[in-house]
């Protein structure tokens, strides 16, 4: 599932593609939109700027109208110069934008409407969110505040990941980011001090910062920084290591599922507290 890094990544390379560009064509092939009349509702209007919050990316138009995109599970944004061949097949595609040089091609993406910048404002999935992990003036406080207002008896993993608290953080950087903390992901969240919660934060942002220069590839090991030694499995501390030796330890990393949606947990035993 796409990131918060990974929309911010797209939401540049879009950018760089769509602001200020005379815009060709638009077209939404999936039936669902045949009647929404987008070319026709965009026509003329240029892209004034493309921004991403958490993992939501927004097309702002000139004339107070925007595109609100939310990839879910397997959606994907993709610039292609114009004629260069497509990675997945036009049937996929559910937004398509071309410029004279490129086109922005949505694929698989589910959530895909056309709202006004008031509502930008108003829709509930967007005024809820917490502070976007990688936003530059992200508020520690405020975060805090979220986290301080959830359910105490939840797991401070599963809290994590919530939007609300949280904006940008999906399930690779949830459990990696617990390991930095070295806090237990079932811990529960009131029991979790504020320090830990910033800690977090705060091993997670270089890294993701570094993952959307990188176009989105994560990599959870600071240059320079702690780094573990090669070993099998993928090149994370915890996630998707399950019955795999601690990079720190050699303890047997773990894996359950967690929260209502039960997603997959990866954690340290030993390491993590
Ligand atoms: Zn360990």
């Amino acid at each position: 599932m796409p990131e918060g890094d990974t929309i911010h990544s797209s939401a540049r390379r879009v950018g760089a593609a769509l602001v200020g560009r005379e815009i060709v064509a638009i077209e939404t092939p999936q039936p669902r939109h045949r009647n929404d009349r987008w070319p026709e509702r965009l026509a003329g209007r240029g892209v004034r700027a493309v921004d991403a919050r958490g993992k939501h990316l927004l097309l702002r138009f000139e004339g107070d109208l925007t595109i609100h995109s939310h990839l879910r599970m397997g959606g994907s944004w993709r610039v292609y110069r114009r004629g260069e061949r497509w990675q997945r097949s036009p049937r996929r595609a559910w937004l398509v934008l071309r410029t004279p040089e490129h086109e922005v091609v949505q694929f698989d993406g589910p959530v895909l409407e056309l709202m006004t910048e008031a509502r930008t404002r108003s829709d509930a999935r967007l005024a809820g969110l917490g502070p976007d992990v990688l936003a530059p003036d992200f508020v520690a406080a405020a975060f805090l505040r979220r986290v301080r207002e959830d359910d105490p008896t939840r797991g401070i993993g599963d809290a994590l990941l919530d939007q609300r608290n949280l904006a940008g953080i999906g399930n690779v950087w949830k459990s990696e980011g617990c390991f930095l903390a070295r806090v237990d992901p079932w811990r529960r969240t009131g029991e979790v001090s504020d320090a830990e919660a910033l800690a977090f934060v705060e091993a997670l942002r270089p890294l993701m910062q570094r993952s959307v220069e990188r176009g989105g590839r994560i990599v959870t090991f600071e240059p320079g920084g702690a780094r573990p030694a090669a070993g099998p499995g993928r090149d994370t501390w915890v996630f998707d290591r399950g019955g795999l030796p601690c990079r720190v330890c050699a303890t047997t990393i773990r894996e359950r599922g967690q929260g209502d949606d039960n997603r997959t947990t990866y954690w340290c035993p030993r390491c993590q507290r």
